[in-house]
C-alpha cells in the first residue's frame, strides 16, 4: 500500500470537509476564516467628506482664481472632522473645513488650506482651485451599502478586522478550528525538564506538533507520551479519537516495538495507506475513523515536521475553511546538482535566496531525517518528484516556502 507523494496528499485531502461555524469578536478573528458572507450594512464613506485641510466651495466661484488674480471668498462656518454645519454654501462664500468633514450643502469642491491667503478669520483669497469634485470623496465610494465586502473562505488579516470595525461589526462568523488530538510514543522519549540519565531524550516532537498544529489553526490536545506497550497506546489512541483530528508521532514503521498499526486495527480505524514514495517520511499512515481523519507520522524530527506541513496542515487548513489550503508554491532554480533515488519524492529542506531577479534554492545542510538544525535554518521544503534521478544547477524546481 505505497502511494506516491501526490497521490497520497490528495488522498488525505479528498474527504475533508469544513467543522461548523461561531461567532467570534473582531478582535479574536486574526488567522481565522470568514464563514459566512459579509454584506456592508452602510456605505463607506458614509456621506461625501473632504479629502484634505481647506474651505469647501461652489467651485463655478474660484473657477478664474490665480496667484495674480486671487478670489476672495466670505467663510461663515468652521467644521473640524466630526463637526457639521447646518447652512448652504452660497455665492463668494466657503466654510472651513478638516479633512473628513462632511461637505456641507452648496459646496461641490475642496480648495487646500496652502492654496489660500487668509486676510482676517472672516476672509481668505483663493491663489488656486480644480474643478467641481475636487478633493471631494464621495459616499459610497470605498464600499456600497449591500455589497459583498468579505466572502467565504477568506483568511482574516489586519485589513479584514478594519474593515469589519468600518462596517461597524463587532463580531465575525468564522469556521470553528479543528481540536487535534496527538500522541507521542517511544520508551526512550522524557517531557522537558524530566530527562534524565543517559537513556533518555526529550520529547521534541510534542512540542513542534504542537506548534505546528497552532500554525495551522488547529487546537493541539497533547495525549502526552505512551511508552512503548500495546495497551497504553490503544488506550491513550482511543481517547483521542475523541477529537477531530488524531496524530501520532513515531512507532509506525516496522521496528520490534512499533505499536501504531496494530492499534488503528485494534480500534477500528481503516487504514488507507501505510507508506509513502518519499523521503523523508516513508513510513507514513493514514487512516479514517468514522470519517475522522487519523496520522501515524514516523518519528524522526524532521519526517514528522515534514509530514506534517506537507499532509497534515492542509488538511487542517481545509477543515478551518479557507480558500487556499496548500502554501502558494515558489518556482526557483537549484543552487547546487542534487542526485535521488528515481522511485522517491524527496522533500529537501532549503533556503529561498534571491540572486539576479531570481529565486534560488539552497540545501541548508545534512538531509538526514534527524537533523533538525538544517530544518532550522531551513525557510522552504524542495520538492523533487518521483521519476527523476538527477536535478542540474539551475534547472528549475518547486518549493513549498515555510
Ligand atoms: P521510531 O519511529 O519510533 O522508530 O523513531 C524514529 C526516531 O525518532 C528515533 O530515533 C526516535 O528516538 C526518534 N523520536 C521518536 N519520537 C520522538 C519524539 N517525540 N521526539 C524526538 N524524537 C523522537
Ligand atoms: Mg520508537
Amino acid at each position: 500500500m505505497a502511494l506516491g507523494f501526490e497521490e497520497a496528499r490528495e488522498r488525505v485531502f479528498r474527504n475533508i470537509t469544513p467543522l461548523g461555524k461561531e461567532r467570534v469578536h473582531i478582535t479574536e478573528g486574526l488567522t481565522r476564516v470568514i464563514a459566512e458572507e459579509v454584506i456592508a450594512g452602510r456605505n463607506i464613506p458614509p456621506w461625501d467628506n473632504s479629502a484634505m485641510d481647506g474651505f469647501a466651495v461652489r467651485a463655478a466661484d474660484v473657477e478664474s482664481a490665480g496667484e495674480d488674480s486671487p478670489v476672495e471668498l466670505r467663510v461663515v462656518g468652521d467644521l473640524p472632522a466630526g463637526g457639521r454645519w447646518h447652512g448652504t454654501v452660497g455665492k463668494g462664500e466657503a466654510v472651513r473645513i478638516m479633512t473628513g468633514a462632511p461637505v456641507p450643502d452648496g459646496a461641490d469642491s475642496i480648495v487646500r488650506v496652502e492654496d489660500t491667503r487668509e486676510i482676517t478669520r472672516e476672509r481668505i483669497q483663493v491663489l488656486q482651485a480644480g474643478g467641481p469634485g475636487t478633493d471631494l470623496r464621495r459616499a459610497g465610494e470605498d464600499i456600497r451599502a449591500g455589497d459583498t465586502v468579505l466572502t467565504v473562505g477568506t483568511e482574516i488579516r489586519p485589513a479584514e478586522i478594519g474593515m469589519l470595525a468600518a462596517l461597524n461589526q463587532s463580531t465575525v462568523p468564522v469556521f470553528l478550528r479543528p481540536r487535534v488530538a496527538f500522541l507521542t510514543t517511544g520508551n526512550e522519549l522524557a517531557d522537558l525538564g524530566e530527562e534524565s540519565g543517559g537513556d533518555r531524550i526529550v520529547s521534541s516532537n510534542t512540542y513542534s506538533l504542537m506548534a505546528q498544529i497552532e500554525e495551522a489553526g488547529g487546537i493541539p490536545e497533547n495525549l502526552g507520551i505512551a511508552p512503548d506497550d500495546p495497551a497504553e497506546i490503544r488506550g491513550r489512541l482511543e481517547k483521542g479519537l475523541e477529537a477531530d483530528v488524531l496524530l501520532s508521532s513515531a512507532g509506525v514503521s516496522v521496528g520490534e516495538y512499533d505499536f501504531i498499526k496494530d492499534a488503528y486495527q485494534e480500534l477500528g480505524i481503516a487504514v488507507h495507506f501505510s507508506r509513502v514514495r518519499m523521503r523523508p517520511g516513508q513510513p507514513l499512515t493514514f487512516g479514517t475513523f468514522q470519517g475522522k481523519p487519523v496520522l501515524g507520522l514516523p518519528g524522526n524530527p524532521v519526517s514528522s515536521m515534514v509530514c506534517f506541513e506537507e499532509f497534515v496542515r492542509p488538511l487542517i487548513r481545509k477543515m478551518v475553511g479557507t480558500a487556499r489550503p496548500f502554501r502558494p508554491e515558489v518556482v526557483a532554480r537549484a543552487r547546487e546538482e542534487l542526485k535521488k533515488p528515481r522511485e522517491l519524492t524527496h522533500v529537501l529542506r532549503c533556503r529561498l535566496v534571491e540572486k539576479d531577479g531570481e529565486w534560488w534554492a539552497e540545501t541548508t545542510g545534512p538531509q538526514g531525517s534527524g537533523i533538525l538544525s538544517s530544518m532550522v535554518k531551513a525557510n522552504g521544503l524542495m520538492i523533487l518528484p518521483e521519476g527523476k534521478s538527477l536535478v542540474q544547477e539551475g534547472e528549475i524546481v518547486r518549493v513549498h516556502p515555510l
